[in-house]
């Protein structure tokens, strides 16, 4: 059969896959549209899989006997990872979301260091510009595998603490060294036609196994606090080595993709490191998240206790209360509850807002997602900086399994690990509740001020069964709704 009206189909498949992954991303930017965004680019995957198959019209004569068997090997492949997805996709806990994507990233790393892989081991490579972005994709892509691994083992707390020596910033630029070494040593020979000092497929097992050890080496040190910035720059690496073996193969639909998930990666890596006022070396070349160096400072006043349920009748007489949801309301699955507590308030007149810190959670628009789920009104949802100076003016901040979004010392004390990073003023309202379960500090390890202020009192418990009490304390009341 003639190539040119398969080619023709690929080709147009391909476009359509492309159209589809924008038009999905470009959804997925407002709340509102984001399920329908990925649902759309879901299906421009669906496309691209499809459009895949396609080739199979235009194998050459020596690729033919082999056809069946590849053809089957890609669909096991695609049940098994497909199988795997959906079932891992379903059992995922949301607080377990940056684990499960650090995982996923670094397969999109692997799959592009496996296509560089069977290139250069086949020796495909046309010429020096196809051998050089070859190389590139097979380093960017080996160093995302293993680096989002350890992500992945830090985040699940399989690795608990940084692993650091001294001098290592030496070794891992000698690592890098010894791997680009090794790839321009392949380049030259594989262009020059010069005997190899060693096999080749040593030489290039060498190669990849240098960039392994360099993702091992890089993530090693850096503290699980960075770890969701981490994965966001290994997720802008994958993209850059998916659209580079996307180039090597000709193949439109990876290239624009990779290209699309690289450009995202960046934006959101420096978005999530503005969050935290932090540039990217510092993530990445720093320690942050270690509270050994950190003086906590003397911290005055007392950590003063009170009953759910009083907390909760105060904010029914309350005018104007802002809710500062966190880390903990997720581990709770707390949101139902916690809606279901603002429409009884806003059913008594009170004006409730809720005020989400870029980092709070565990993943970038976490709390956006949770609060969604639970169906609370995007027009209640503030980003910070457009409710930071509302919490003057507010009678209760209510600060619900949240702590290093609303830590007084990330503008005051010079020596703490989250100094600079903008926080929440929830310290600034009238009164302050503070519901968590004792005094388990926040993801940076360190206390928090705010919890010892006069104005503020602690709510012990689990976030769901809290608010729970709160509920029943209100609705017992027995007040009529205001509306
Ligand atoms: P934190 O991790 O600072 O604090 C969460 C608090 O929730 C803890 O102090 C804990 O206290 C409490 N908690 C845990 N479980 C429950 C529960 N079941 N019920 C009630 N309370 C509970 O969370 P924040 O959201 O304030 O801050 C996020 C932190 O994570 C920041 O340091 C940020 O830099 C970091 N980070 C954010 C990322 C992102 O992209 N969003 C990515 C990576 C890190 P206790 O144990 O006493 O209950």
């Amino acid at each position: 059969m003639s190539t040119i009206i398969p080619q023709l189909i690929i080709g147009t498949t391909d476009l359509a896959a492309a159209f589809l992954f924008l038009y999905g991303l470009k959804r997925m930017s407002s709340p509102v549209t984001a399920p329908s965004g990925i649902f759309v680019a879901g299906l421009g995957m669906l496309v691209a899989i499809l459009a895949s198959f396609l080739y199979v019209f235009s194998v050459s004569a020596a690729a033919r006997p082999h056809l069946a068997v590849n053809v089957g090997l890609a669909l096991v492949a695609l049940a098994l990872g497909g199988g795997i997805a959906w079932w891992s996709g379903r059992k995922v806990a949301l607080t377990a979301m940056p684990q499960m994507v650090a995982l996923y990233n670094g397969m999109g790393g692997g799959a592009a260091g496996a296509i560089a892989a069977v290139e250069l081991f086949g020796n495909k490579a046309q010429g020096l510009a196809q051998l050089v972005v070859t190389l590139l994709g097979a380093l960017i892509g080996a160093v995302s595998l293993s680096g989002s691994v350890i992500a992945w083992a830090k985040l699940d707390g399989v690795i608990k603490k940084p692993l650091r020596v001294r001098g290592q910033q030496a070794v891992n630029a000698l690592v890098m060294l010894a791997t680009l070494v090794v790839g321009g040593y392949i380049a030259f020979v594989t262009q020059s036609g010069v005997e190899p000092l060693i096999p080749m497929p040593e030489l290039i097992t060498l190669f990849f196994g240098c960039a392994l050890v360099f993702g091992v080496l890089m993530t090693l040190p850096i503290g699980g606090a960075d770890m969701p910035v981490v994965i966001s720059i290994y997720n802008a690496l994958t993209g850059l080595a998916v659209g580079f073996e996307g180039f090597v193969l000709q193949n439109p639909a990876l290239m624009i993709a990779g290209m699309v998930v690289g450009a995202a990666g960046t934006l959101l890596t420096l978005l999530m490191a503005k969050a935290m006022n932090r540039s990217v070396g510092n993530v990445v070349f720093t320690n942050f998240g270690t509270p050994a160096k950190h003086k906590q400072g003397n911290i005055k006043g007392s950590l003063k206790p009170v009953e759910a349920g009083d907390a909760g009748i105060f904010m029914r007489y309350a005018s104007k209360v802002i809710i500062v949801p966190g880390y903990g309301l997720a581990a709770a699955q707390g949101q139902q509850k916690l809606y279901e507590f603002v429409k009884l308030l806003q059913a008594g007149g009170v004006d409730v807002k809720f005020a989400i810190h870029p980092v709070a959670g565990r993943m970038p628009g976490q709390m956006d997602v949770l609060l969604a789920e639970a169906g609370v009104p995007y027009d209640l949802i503030f980003q910070l900086e457009d409710i930071n100076d509302q919490f003057a003016g507010a009678d209760v901040a209510l600060v619900i399994g949240a702590n290093d979004v609303v830590n007084p010392a990330a503008r005051t004390d010079k020596s703490s690990p989250i100094y600079g990073m903008p926080i929440l003023n929830a310290d600034k309202a009238k009164k302050v509740y503070v519901v968590k379960r004792g005094e388990g500090k926040g993801y940076a390890g360190i206390v928090n001020a705010l919890f010892y202020g006069d104005n503020c009192n602690m709510v012990y418990g689990d976030a769901q069964a809290v608010l729970g009490k709160m509920i029943e304390a209100v609705k017992g009341l027995g007040l009529a709704a205001a509306a």
